[in-house]
């Protein structure tokens, strides 16, 4: 195996990858799926359990050492903590995470834990039950419980993932801050990307982060900050805390340059920007009996497809595909 087996043409290394398990979600957030959408993959295309793990026991092989288990929303996905410890067994893989939503999350902590999952990310947009209504159309109730089971499960870290509007929630930034202090959760904050319709009307209500950084250091004192496990956010710590606050700023300040990923869609499509269609389709292949080989060539063609960065500036109509469908 070569160290460099999944280096871009740009040089960046691909080490992680970001597979969602459905497309599927039980909320419906006001930037990522539409009210009423019922557009799904039809189940005989979500890869098996057993194909996802052959696609991704090949990337590890060629050197991918971290999995996030996203989705849509992952917890809908049936039977999800059996992938979670069939992924967690394969050689090379050090780290297997999960985004959720966390509304399913009470009742499933513990078996995730046990199946090797040890980092979590939860979405909360707010700590208020009507804005949170409004934004997601769920209960902001189940969303804490999730969370609470979570801490107790022992996850760690557990990152909240904040996605700043104007006049939705921007007001909740310090109160977010709070929370996480008191919980000893990590907290990042997300800019509004435009991903499908969805994401383009959300638009509307964008904040740049780089404002609400300058908000934040009027009340809390900002010291520089790093979290391990890299990603794109750039972190500040709260000083005389172990409060780490991150900012993902796609749009005001991109981090394209340092992009170690790509995603797998639950019908097994390789995508390798966010912000761009470059994509190839795995399924076909695996579905036409390649071999384990033919899987690694496949994955070494998709990683030569990798853009340079996102145009989520300059074509902000590109993207069709809702967040919910390559998993954010
Ligand atoms: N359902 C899980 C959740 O909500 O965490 C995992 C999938 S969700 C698509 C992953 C992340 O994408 C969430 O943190 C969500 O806030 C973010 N997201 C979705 N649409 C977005 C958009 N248009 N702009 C920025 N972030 C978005
Ligand atoms: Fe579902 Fe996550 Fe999209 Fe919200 S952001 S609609 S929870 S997939």
């Amino acid at each position: 195996m070569s160290e460099t087996d999944l280096t871009d043409p740009f040089g960046r290394r691909i080490e992680y990858v970001r597979v969602s398990v459905t497309d599927r979600c039980d909320l419906r957030c006001s930037y990522c799926m539409p009210r009423g959408f019922r557009d799904f993959e039809e189940p005989e295309d979500w890869l098996t359990f057993d194909e996802l793990e052959r696609v991704m026991a090949a990337f590890a092989r060629l050197g991918t050492r971290r999995i996030r288990l996203t989705g849509g929303e992952p917890l809908v996905r049936r039977g999800l903590p059996v992938l979670a410890r069939q992924l967690s067994a394969l050689p090379g893989v050090e780290d297997i995470s999960l985004s959720t939503n966390a509304t399913r999350l009470a009742r499933s902590a513990t078996e995730l834990r046990d199946a090797g999952i040890r980092r979590i990310n939860v979405s909360l947009d707010s700590l208020r039950p009507e804005v949170f209504k409004q934004v997601t159309g769920g209960k902001l109730e189940k969303v804490l419980d999730g969370l609470m089971a979570a801490k107790a499960a022992g996850f760690h870290p557990i990152k909240i993932n904040m996605v700043v509007m104007a006049g939705v929630n921007e007001d909740e930034v310090e109160d977010m801050v709070r929370f996480c202090l008191e919980h000893g959760f990590t907290l990042r904050f997300i800019e509004t990307m435009p991903m499908g319709d969805t994401g383009r009307e959300a638009i509307g209500h964008f904040v740049d982060l780089q404002k609400v950084k300058a908000r934040l250091a009027k009340r809390f004192e900002l010291l520089p900050g790093v979290m391990p496990g890299g990603g794109p956010a750039r972190y500040v710590k709260v000083a005389g805390s172990d409060l780490h606050i991150g900012f993902i700023t796609p749009i005001s300040q991109h981090f394209c340059a340092t992009c170690n990923r790509v995603r797998l869609s639950v019908d097994g499509t390789i995508y390798t920007c966010l912000g761009n269609e470059h994509h190839l389709e795995l399924r076909p292949r695996l579905r036409a009996g390649c071999s384990d080989a033919d899987i690694e060539d496949a994955i070494r063609e998709a990683i030569r497809l990798k853009p340079e960065r996102h145009e989520f500036n300059e074509k902000p109509e590109k993207i069709v595909r809702f967040m919910s469908m390559t998993g954010g």
